[in-house]
């Protein structure tokens, strides 16, 4: 995978990162083979070998990965770099186009090839406070829209051996947040273990942490959900109380045709359980419009569901035809058309939504995680509550406001602050460091 000098340089290898926070771990491990092998990753301007790690999930994101390709070819051939190589879902669900059609391209390393490789957990692309977990990968649930099954391969848990020594590093490293990710993090355990082992993995960790603080839980599947699952989230403070569960649809008929395992009463059984059981929780979903078949009257069930329990985030996504699964041989392709009215009807009936829930915080006094300065306002610091997942969800704008009569609060990147919240936006929220 990783290309050596010949002459023993110290090889200067630029990784570039599309997609989701599931690529940028198996990026992470590109970084540390390249280290491994004697290598220096640097800044594209600066770099010989160029490796692009693609995402080919939907349309979008597979012309944008196809875009980054010319742009690299075009830096080859303008002699800036010398070798580009491609890696991640892109080159392994079109790994014969690209050779055809990219002459240029000097290797290609699929996303299961990215897997196969041990993984150096030293190496982090994020911020030093916060972590990505990645614990299993690939997908059981073969839902009727999704390549991913097809291009990560079989389903398959790493041990919680495995995942325990990492997480006691990055804890020993000083990181406050892990988000622990995968495709289906509530299968984890079906293979290895015979069993959803999810709830006891994380039983396990917590009473080994003392520097992380926030567990966040990224991608669950709601038939997957168990009821010790979500008492282990109840019960331990260290779980953020935040449940990203992608819904994708409430029709009957569409969570059929999509092969959800799922069925409208049950989803509102779920969601009514976890309200219940975890009061100060917050529901993000992902919901798909125009799905081959959804009819208005669909529609208007997922307009009428997200009204009614008010998620505190939501995704919406247009179906992406992809060849290769069974949606796309499906009768009655929804036009383009109205799958934008559909998106954009659900995003604005969400946007009072989610406007009224924030105004909630006004007044509240927060736990935020400081991620950052602001660019060009001094005294003002970007961070985030438990309620949101780096990248994704909001912004905490947290203002120190100088005081002659009480001491000024110091703020540092990485560190915990309490911010008492002055103002809310749709998705963002304003406060003052106290
Ligand atoms: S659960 Fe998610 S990753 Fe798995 S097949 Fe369905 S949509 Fe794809």
């Amino acid at each position: 995978m990783v290309y050596r000098s010949p002459n023993k340089n110290r090889q200067k290898v630029s990784v570039i990162t599309l997609g989701c926070a599931r690529n940028l771990v198996d990026s992470q491990k590109i970084v540390g083979h390249i280290q491994n092998k004697g290598g220096v990753v640097t800044p594209i301007d600066q770099a010989d070998v160029a490796i692009l790690n693609t995402c080919g999930f939907i349309e979008d994101a597979k012309q944008e990965s196809l875009d980054a390709i010319v742009e690299l070819i075009e830096l080859k051939k303008q002699g800036k770099i010398q070798k580009v190589i491609v890696a991640g879902c892109l080159a392994q669900r079109y790994r014969n186009e690209l050779l055809a059609e990219f002459k240029e391209i000097d290797a290609l390393v699929g996303a299961q090839q990215l897997d196969r490789d041990a993984a150096p957990d030293e190496v982090s692309l994020t911020p030093g406070h916060y972590a990505y977990l990645k614990i299993c990968e690939s997908c059981y649930n073969n839902c009727a829209f999704c390549v991913i099954p097809s291009i990560k391969g079989v389903f398959r848990s790493r041990t919680k051996e495995s995942i325990l020594r990492e997480v006691e590093r990055l804890d020993e490293r000083g990181v406050k947040e892990v988000n622990i990710i995968g495709q289906d993090i509530t299968a984890y355990g079906m293979d290895l273990y015979r069993d959803k082992a999810l709830a006891a993995l994380l039983r396990e960790m917590i009473p080994k942490l003392n520097s992380i603080e926030w567990i966040r839980l990224l991608y669950t599947f709601p038939s997957h959900i168990t009821d010790d699952l979500i008492s282990v989230i109840a019960q331990e403070s260290k779980i953020c109380k935040y449940l990203d569960i992608p819904f994708q649809h409430i029709s009957d008929k569409i969570l059929k045709r999509m092969n959800r395992k799922i069925t409208k009463a049950q989803t509102y059984d779920l969601i009514a359980k976890i309200r219940k059981r975890i009061p100060d929780g917050c529901l993000r979903t992902a919901l798909i419009v125009g799905l081959p078949g959804e009819t208005d009257k669909d529609f208007e069930a997922l307009v009428q569901f997200v009204r009614e329990v008010r998620f505190e985030k939501l995704g919406v996504f247009m179906y992406s035809r992809e060849e290769g699964v069974p949606a796309y041989a499906m009768s009655q392709q929804v036009p383009r058309r109205v799958k934008e009215e559909r998106y954009e009807r659900l995003m604005q009936e969400q946007q009072a939504i989610s406007q009224s829930l924030q105004s909630r915080w006004e007044g509240q006094t927060v736990k935020v995680l400081i991620d950052q300065a602001h660019e060009t306002e001094a005294g003002v610091y970007l961070g985030r509550t438990a309620c949101d997942a780096p990248e994704v969800d909001g912004i905490v704008y947290a203002h120190v406001v100088a005081d002659a009569k009480k001491k000024t609060p110091a703020v540092s990147v990485g560190d915990f602050a309490r911010v008492k919240i002055t103002h809310a936006t749709e998705y963002d929220l304003i406060g003052e460091v106290i």
